[in-house]
């Protein structure tokens, strides 16, 4: 087996191990878990700034405390980053990214694709501090040359797309940023580092929505923001303290728990995603399904090139039924529950309308596009209840 990784372990075992050291914890497998506000300081001098004592210091439960610092290496270790700021949510990792590197009169081109929450800050915050947003084509590639500015400073992906799975093709945009010194963001919560590493691809920063897959469970939020240089995560730390950002223990402590079985469910995910995919293909319901893993699908190509596995979330396009016909089916699943937030053990699904969102590109589909979480539910039962789905949607139509 190839050593995938440079320090030399492979992505199992650094998820296992990366960020713990009960060597330092009297034993203990486990990270304890700091509950912090105040942190005593040892003396006046240090109170003042004037001493600065040997070793790791801790000053105030915002800036950091060993809880932060043991999820924080262990995204860092399976990401390969110089550096990992942890945050309250994904979005404040996209948000605090986006306010670190951007000023007023400066340009950032946003994928079309984006989560759609990226896109509300985009268009009423940032714009409000006049930088200018402007959205791209997901499938532009090196065309996005001709969108640069004297003022672009960022461009921002996402691959694949939420709810629309566009792959885009990550090395051929990175290429043109890095020619006219602009920085790359990416929101790598789909793949996570497992499946993705953006910055082999020449990506700056990757970002994460924790609550997703580290997490896993469905009971905590979180965000993850990866650099792959030190300055760029001295610059996103020394931003965190001046907007008061930070992750609460318990939510950090989850986040580093649930990436220790984070392989295990990825495949699970991935084997069952890639089934039900397979099977919805054959539905004389669905127009198509938007699955990058699945041979035929839109961005597989790219997928193949540049991911080591899809997760459990894609969605499929529906014929064009009409919106009481698909709520038949939609309102009274059994397993699948109907929610925003994905990456937990269990399934879900959810309706969506990209059409009403994208401004960069045309979305040419008629039908409900349906996104799915596959969780870790028995394949066979979320087909029979997506089977049942089917029926009463065709039953509401006659
Ligand atoms: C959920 C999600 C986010 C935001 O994460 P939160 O923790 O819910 O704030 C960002 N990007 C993508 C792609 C997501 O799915």
């Amino acid at each position: 087996m190839p050593k995938t990784e440079p320090g030399g372990l492979r992505r199992d075992t650094i998820l296992t191990h990366a960020g713990r050291h009960p060597d330092e914890n009297r034993g203990f497998v486990n990270p304890p878990v700091y509950h912090a506000s105040t942190i005593l300081f040892p003396s006046m001098a240090f109170a003042l700034g004037e001493e600065v004592p040997e070793g790791k210091v801790y000053r105030y439960g915002r800036l950091g405390t060993p809880t932060s610092e043991s999820f924080e290496e262990a995204v860092a270790a399976i990401e390969g980053a110089a550096g990992v700021v942890s945050v309250s949510s994904g979005l404040a990792a996209i948000t605090l990214t986006m306010t670190t590197f951007l000023k007023a009169g400066d340009h950032v081109l946003v994928t079309d694709s984006a989560y759609r929450p990226t896109r509300n800050f985009g268009n009423q915050v940032l714009s409000r501090y006049g930088i200018s947003v402007e959205y791209y084509d997901p499938a532009i590639g090196a065309g996005i040359a001709d969108l640069i500015r004297d003022t672009t400073r960022v461009i921002y992906l996402e691959s694949p797309g939420s709810m629309t799975f566009e792959v885009q093709d990550v090395p051929a945009i990175t290429e043109v940023a890095r020619r006219n010194g602009i920085l790359t963001m990416i929101d790598n919560t789909w793949a996570t580092p497992y499946f993705l590493r953006p910055f082999d691809l020449g990506v700056d920063i990757s970002i994460h929505a924790g609550t997703k897959y580290f997490v896993g469970h469905s009971d905590a939020m979180i965000g993850a923001i990866s650099c792959a240089s030190r300055e760029h995560y001295d610059r996103i730390k020394a931003e965190q303290g001046l907007f008061g950002q930070c992750a609460g223990p318990d939510d950090l402590y989850l986040a580093q728990r649930g990436m220790r079985t984070m392989s295990v469910r990825l495949k699970q995910h991935q084997e069952a995603g890639l089934m039900i995919a397979d099977w919805l293909q054959g539905r004389e319901e669905v127009d198509h399904v938007r699955h990058p893993g699945l041979p035929g699908a839109p961005g597989h190509d790219l997928w193949t090139r540049d991911f080591t596995g899809a997760t459990g979330l894609f969605s499929f396009v529906l014929k064009d039924y009409p919106k009481a016909a698909v709520a038949e089916m939609m309102d009274h699943m059994d397993l699948f529950g109907m929610g925003a937030s994905w990456g937990g053990y269990e399934s879900l699904i959810l309706p969506g309308r990209p059409d009403k969102i994208r401004t960069a590109t045309t979305w040419p589909h008629k039908g409900f596009t349906v996104r799915l979480h596959i969780g870790l539910e028995d394949p066979a039962d979320l087909i029979d209840d997506l089977s049942r789905g089917f029926d009463r949607l065709r039953a509401a139509v006659g």
